[in-house]
């Protein structure tokens, strides 16, 4: 039995929580399987229960369990609070308190989504990268960062900063993942200019020796951004520092259509991940039923894929989707003419049962 950690959050966070629970029940009907699942709130809804945003009894629970699945945090009635005690401070911190310095964002296309790339269809059918991004060092981290003013003159900086270590790890994240992907690492960085990017490429040539069955290539980071519009289907595993991960995913991600598909999995080593759709709390549409739940939905597949070892049960989750989309069912961010509009909690429905008519799932 897995321990799933919920965490439901704010706006539409409840809605497509629901609708993926539903997906997660048929795959524990499909595969035989129980899975637990622990809800608290995290943001705004933490604040109104608990005062703060993310209470130390809530980190416990997430790491007493297996996984954690949240909907997501933002609610405009504490937009004015100092940032340190705002809603989405509860995913920062968490992502501290797990340690989890790896994020994976998918980049792939549902066939039947294809023409809403804004893409030529050529250049972007069968696109399946995932960006791993560092997450918890680089230059959003990297000290002394301060303002100086010196007469008329005012300077400010930043540190873009990387330790050997930190390059090894989240590297050995890429590789390991290629391994089990199309078996090719693209490294990012800027090489030409910055010192943390000639350490970082002397680290990841590195770890490339315990990997020889994986082609490595590195690229700078603003061929990088050209490359991915110009022929995306050339990657597999797109490795990155922080601020060039930030950049690249949102990037590789708007390739494949619409903010309501995008999942994403943050991991560290020995702690369990955190798996959340890539978009915030739209509270423009909180409780209407409208919601798109798919990036949810994909993110319990990532879940059931990297924080639970259960490849096939996410390879259905896929396959579910990718059968409701080309049966025409819509939610109003994706909709398109001749397709059928239903809502938030009804797609969950369906996903869950196509579950059952994917021939392999018994
Ligand atoms: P947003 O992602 O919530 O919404 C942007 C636009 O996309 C809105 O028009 C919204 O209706 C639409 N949208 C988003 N998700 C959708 C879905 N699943 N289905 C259909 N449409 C969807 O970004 P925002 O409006 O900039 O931020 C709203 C709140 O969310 C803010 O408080 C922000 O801080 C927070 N936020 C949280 C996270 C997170 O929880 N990880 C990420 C980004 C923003």
């Amino acid at each position: 039995m897995a321990k799933i950690a919920i965490l439901p959050g704010d706006g539409i966070g409840p809605e497509i929580i629901r609708a993926t629970i539903d997906v997660l029940e048929g795959i524990a009907t499909q595969f035989n399987h129980k899975f637990e699942y622990i809800y608290d709130d995290v943001g705004g809804a933490a604040i109104k229960k608990y005062g703060s945003p993310l209470i130390k009894k809530t980190i416990d629970l997430c790491r007493s369990c297996d996984a954690v699945l949240l909907g997501a945090v933002g609610d405009p009635a504490y937009d004015t609070l100092p940032a340190e005690q705002r809603p989405e401070k509860a995913i920062l911190q968490l992502r501290k308190s797990l340690g989890l310095f790896a994020n994976l964002r998918p980049a792939c296309l549902f066939n039947t989504l294809i023409d809403s790339s804004p893409l030529k269809r050529e250049t972007i059918a069968d696109i399946d990268l995932m960006v791993v991004r560092e997450l918890t060092s680089g230059i959003y981290f990297g000290e002394p960062r301060q303002r100086i003013a010196a007469g008329v003159e005012i300077k400010a900086l930043d540190t873009m900063i990387y330790t050997n270590w930190e390059i090894e790890r989240i590297a050995r994240t890429a590789f390991e993942l290629a391994q089990k992907r199309h078996k090719k690492v693209t490294s990012v960085d800027k090489a030409n200019v910055l010192e943390s990017s000639r350490l970082w490429r002397e680290m990841v040539n590195k770890v490339a020796k315990d990997y020889p069955e994986i082609e490595l290539q590195h690229m700078y980071v603003d061929n990088t951004a050209m490359q991915l519009i110009k022929n995306p289907r050339q990657f597999d595993v797109l490795l990155t520092g922080n601020m060039f991960g930030d950049i690249l995913s949102d990037e590789a991600a708007m390739l494949t259509g619409s903010l309501g598909m995008l999942a994403s999995a943050s991991l560290g080593s020995n702690t369990p991940g955190l798996f959340e759709p890539a978009h915030g709390s739209a509270p423009d549409i909180a409780g209407k039923n409208t919601a798109n739940p798919i990036a949810t939905i994909m993110s319990a597949s990532l879940m059931l894929d990297y924080g639970l070892h259960m490849k096939p049960e996410a390879a259905a989750i896929r396959q579910a989707v990718e059968m409701t989309l080309q049966q025409g069912y819509r939610t109003q961010d994706i909709f398109s003419k001749e397709m059928t509009c239903i809502g938030t909690i009804e797609m969950g429905q369906r996903v869950k049962e196509n579950l059952s008519n994917i021939p392999h799932v018994s």
